[in-house]
C-alpha cells in the first residue's frame, strides 16, 4: 500500500472541536489544507468519517487525487500507542481504545501513523523552526489543556509505557485546584485555557471588577484568549494579573523541566501562547532562570514558536516522510 515514489503525505490535526489537514511536498511546503467540525458526540466511526472527508478537501484543494498522497500522520488529543495506531484514552473526544489507524487506513487507502498531539507539534516545531536542528528540545503546547513533546538525543523520547511527556500533569502545588486526572495542582489546572477562565470567572463572581464584563457582558459568556490580551493593553488589573501568575507557574514547570532534562531550546505554542505571547514570555523566561540551578540554564533559549495552527500538521507531515522513506 505504501507508495514510496508519491510527491506528497497529509499532516492531520485532531482536536476536541475541529480537525485540520495539510497536504506537503517533499521540501516540507504545505500546498493544501482542509478545516472540518469534528462532532465528537457522533461517536468515533463519524469522526473517522470526517477525518477522511478532510483528508479528501485539502487533496482538492490543491488539485491532488488521494492515490497521489504517500501516508497520513494523525496527531490525536490523549493517550495513543504509536506502534498499534490505537487511541487508547481521548477525553476530549470520549475515545476509549479506537482503532484509528487500521479504520482511516480502509477509508483513504494509504497507510497512516498515529501519534500523541503534542509530540506531533513537538515534532512539527522541531524540523520546521530550527535550522540548527537542536539535539533536545522540549515543547510545550498551552490551550484547553497542556501537552508537551520531548526531543532527546535527536528522537522523539516515549518512555517505557510510551506515555513520556505529560508535561501538563507535573505537579506544581500540591494545595492547588484539583486537576482532571485526578491529581491536584498539575501545571495544566494552573496554567490552561480552561484554569485562566476559571479564575477569571471565579474572581468576577467574588465581584472584582474588571474591563471583560463591560466587553462581553456580567456572565463573560464566549471569553477568548484575545480578549484577555485586549483587557490587559487596556490596563485591566484583573486580567494582568492571572495572566501573571500563569506564566509564573509556566516558568516554574520551564524551570523544572530545564532542571531535570538540560535541554537546548524550550519551545512554547498553543493558543494561549500565541494570544498573550508578549504578556506572557517575558516572565516565563525570568522565573524558569530564577528557578534553574547554578549553570544549568546557561545558554538554555527559550522561546515561542512561529508555527501557531501550522505545528500539528507540519508535524504529521514530518512524520509521515519519516515512515515513508
Ligand atoms: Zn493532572
Amino acid at each position: 500500500m505504501a507508495d514510496k515514489t508519491a510527491e506528497h503525505v497529509v499532516g492531520v490535526d485532531l482536536g476536541g472541536t475541529k480537525i485540520y489537514a495539510g497536504i506537503f511536498d517533499g521540501s516540507l511546503e504545505c500546498v493544501g489544507t482542509a478545516r472540518v467540525s469534528t462532532k465528537a458526540s457522533r461517536g468515533p466511526d463519524a469522526v473517522i468519517e470526517r477525518i477522511a472527508r478532510c483528508v479528501r478537501d485539502a487533496a482538492d484543494d490543491c488539485d491532488l487525487n488521494l492515490d497521489q498522497i504517500g501516508a497520513a500522520a494523525i496527531g490525536a488529543p490523549g493517550a495513543v500507542d504509536p506502534e498499534s495506531g490505537k487511541v487508547i484514552f481521548a477525553p476530549n473526544l470520549e475515545w476509549k481504545d479506537v482503532a484509528l489507524k487500521k479504520e482511516l487506513e480502509k477509508h483513504l487507502g494509504m497507510p497512516v501513523f498515529v501519534e500523541n498531539d503534542a509530540n506531533i507539534c513537538t515534532v512539527g516545531v522541531h524540523e520546521a523552526e530550527f535550522k540548527s536542528k537542536p539535539k533536545h528540545l522540549i515543547g510545550i503546547f498551552i490551550g484547553t489543556g497542556i501537552g508537551g513533546g520531548l526531543i532527546l538525543n535527536g528522537e522523539l523520547y516515549s518512555g517505557f509505557n510510551r506515555t513520556a511527556g505529560e508535561i501538563g500533569h507535573m505537579v506544581i502545588d500540591v494545595d492547588g485546584p484539583k486537576c482532571g486526572c485526578g491529581n491536584n495542582g498539575c501545571f495544566e489546572a494552573l496554567a490552561s485555557r480552561t484554569a485562566i477562565f476559571r479564575r477569571i470567572h471565579t474572581a468576577v463572581k467574588d465581584g472584582e471588577k474588571t474591563i471583560l464584563t463591560e466587553m462581553l457582558g456580567a456572565d463573560l459568556e464566549d471569553l477568548r484568549s484575545g480578549d484577555l490580551r485586549k483587557a490587559i493593553r487596556r490596563g485591566d488589573k484583573l486580567a494582568d494579573r492571572i495572566v501573571d501568575e500563569a506564566a509564573e507557574y509556566t516558568g516554574i514547570a520551564v524551570g523544572n523541566l530545564i532542571n531535570i532534562l538540560n535541554p537546548e531550546i524550550v519551545v512554547l505554542g498553543g493558543g494561549i501562547i500565541e494570544a498573550l505571547e508578549e504578556e506572557m514570555m517575558s516572565i516565563i523566561v525570568e522565573t524558569a532562570r530564577e528557578c534553574c540551578l547554578s549553570g544549568t540554564g546557561k545558554g538554555v533559549e527559550i522561546v515561542a514558536s512561529k508555527l501557531g495552527d501550522e505545528a500539528g500538521i507540519t508535524g504529521g507531515a514530518v512524520l509521515a516522510w519519516r515512515r515513508l522513506k
